[in-house]
């Protein structure tokens, strides 16, 4: 290949590096998000195209075949999976991603060993850590996806002597991996090692409850990313090294972003079993029989909304469930219109992956301004009049602030229950995500408004419209 051609791809390279770091960046805010993913996916373009060129790609129709077949797998499953089981979606991306990396380790030591005969240390070194660190994340993602889709339990499974296992697989894999180093010609070694890792993968996820999962596929995610670097290294192509370790970092800043408004620690997500079986705790209803809960229906929850100066609406998870968000920009319309200040707030971890609100509400196409960060909108909840609170329940919970035997003690929540007045559209009294009863939903000035998110809002929206007619 000629000099040029070479020095072209590295250039390629650097602009797609350039333009993944920018698509990131403007990943960053919801104005700048959509044209943020444009920037990166060009990126990427180059980046393919660039690969494509090099001359030491064998067929360009395996290759083709390939791209048909991924392309048909993703853009079917994209239009088809609901929003609410994106995570499991990104968990089983995750889960291939590190297939891919663990196969080209093992592809590359095998050639080596083939061609030459043996293989050189460093290239051992980054084989092990690939088959490591691509094996655990494709077990480990395929696990997260089961427990995600209820294949298998959602509760933490644990058995007599799962520590001294998991030790004895620990030991044996550094145990092999040392000889593998001294002789890296025994490739039935080799193989133990690619066994160990996907056994592995397996027990990481088996022990942690299916609550847990989207911030174990966020983890997952960043495993993915070294492990593609791992791929990059064994390959020297410097576009996988820079791309995985910004899939990396990213990966694992966005799993402390999502322990950190969970006010979890990883190390708890991890080793802990908190909402793991649903059952409830600190509170729960029986505590909470005795306690009055008041209702309203539809037009009483329209006239209080209609004839209000300012109303905050807060979003959860049930309002992805129900796909409410197209009737909730529709009421918030109606009210602007009769004179009512509309603002929304966004509580970080919200429903269940990161943004999960975020990209309901511009998928109804909610103005960027409209919505209010939870430290931005907190101070305004005591100027407010009514709080709208839509299939969300942990992340409006009094009790994180003061009940220290509470689980959600100390996450970070919007407070709510500052408003004049606060009203709840969900379907029942039963628990959310974290299995704790709601105190907010037996305040004076909580009114509940029972039923599916889009029934209920169709409702308000239609009485709303007759009010101001
Ligand atoms: P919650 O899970 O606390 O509560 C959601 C509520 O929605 C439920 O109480 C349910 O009540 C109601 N609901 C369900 N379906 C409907 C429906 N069709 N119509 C109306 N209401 C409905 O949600 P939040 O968004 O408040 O909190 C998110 C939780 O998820 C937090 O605990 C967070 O830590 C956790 N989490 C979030 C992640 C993220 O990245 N966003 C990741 C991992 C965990 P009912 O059944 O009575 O209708």
């Amino acid at each position: 290949m000629s000099d040029y051609l070479l020095t072209g791809i590295e250039l390629a390279y650097l602009t797609a590096a350039a333009l993944f770091i920018l698509g990131l960046k403007q990943l960053g805010s919801p104005a700048t998000a959509r044209q943020g993913n444009v920037v990166a996916g060009v990126g990427m373009l180059i980046a393919i195209v660039a690969t494509l060129l090099h001359q030491s790609i064998l067929s360009y129709q395996m290759i083709l075949v390939g791209i048909v077949i991924g392309s048909l797998i993703g853009a079917i499953s994209a239009q088809k999976v609901a929003m609410t089981a994106m995570p499991q979606m990104v968990g089983i991306f995750n889960g291939v991603g590190g297939a891919a990396s663990a196969l080209v380790s093992v592809g590359e030591f095998w050639r080596l060993l083939k061609t030459t005969g043996t293989v050189p240390l460093d290239a051992t070194i980054i084989a092990i850590l690939g088959v490591l660190i691509g094996g655990v994340t494709f077990t480990g993602s395929v696990m997260a996806f089961a427990k995600l889709q209820e294949l298998v339990t959602g509760a933490p499974v644990t058995f007599p002597f799962q520590q001294p296992f998991n030790t004895f697989l620990l030991i044996s894999f550094l145990v092999s991996s040392g000889y593998l180093l001294v002789r890296p010609e025994n490739l039935a070694v080799f193989l133990t090692l690619v066994g160990i890792s996907l056994v592995l993968g397996v027990m990481f996820v088996l022990p942690i409850g299916g609550a847990d999962m989207p911030v174990v596929v966020s983890l997952l995610n960043s495993f993915s990313g070294l492990a593609a670097s791992a791929a990059g290294f064994i390959l020297a192509n410097n576009m996988l090294i820079v791309a995985g370790a910004l899939v990396g970092a990213s990966g694992i800043i966005l799993t402390e972003i999502m322990c950190k408004a969970m006010n979890r620690s990883l190390t708890n997500v991890l080793f802990g079993a908190f909402g793991s079986d649903g059952t409830v705790v600190a509170g729960g209803s029986g505590a909470q029989q005795d306690k009055v809960v008041r209702s309203v229906d539809p037009e009483e929850g329209a006239m209080m909304l209609g004839y209000a100066r300012s109303v905050v609406i807060v979003p959860g998870y049930g309002m992805a469930v129900a796909q409410a968000q197209h009737g909730v920009r529709e009421l918030a319309d109606c009210l602007e219109k009769m004179g009512v200040e509309v603002k929304y707030a966004i509580h970080p971890v919200a429903g269940r992956m990161p943004g999960h609100m975020n990209v309901l509400l511009a998928e109804a196409n909610v103005p960027y301004t409209q919505l209010y960060d939870m430290d931005d909108i907190n101070p305004e909840f005591d100027r407010t009049d009514v709080a709208l609170i839509i299939g969300a329940n942990d992340v409006v919970n009094p009790a994180a602030r003061h009940d220290t035997s509470s689980p959600i003690y100390g996450m970070p929540i919007l407070d709510v229950d500052k408003a004049q007045h606060a009203i709840v559209i969900k379907r029942s009294m039963r628990t959310g995500f974290a299995g704790v009863d709601n105190e907010l939903f037996y305040k004076d000035k909580t009114l509940m408004l029972f039923g599916s998110a889009q029934d209920v809002v169709a409702q308000l929206v239609a009485q709303v419209k007759d009010l101001s007619n």
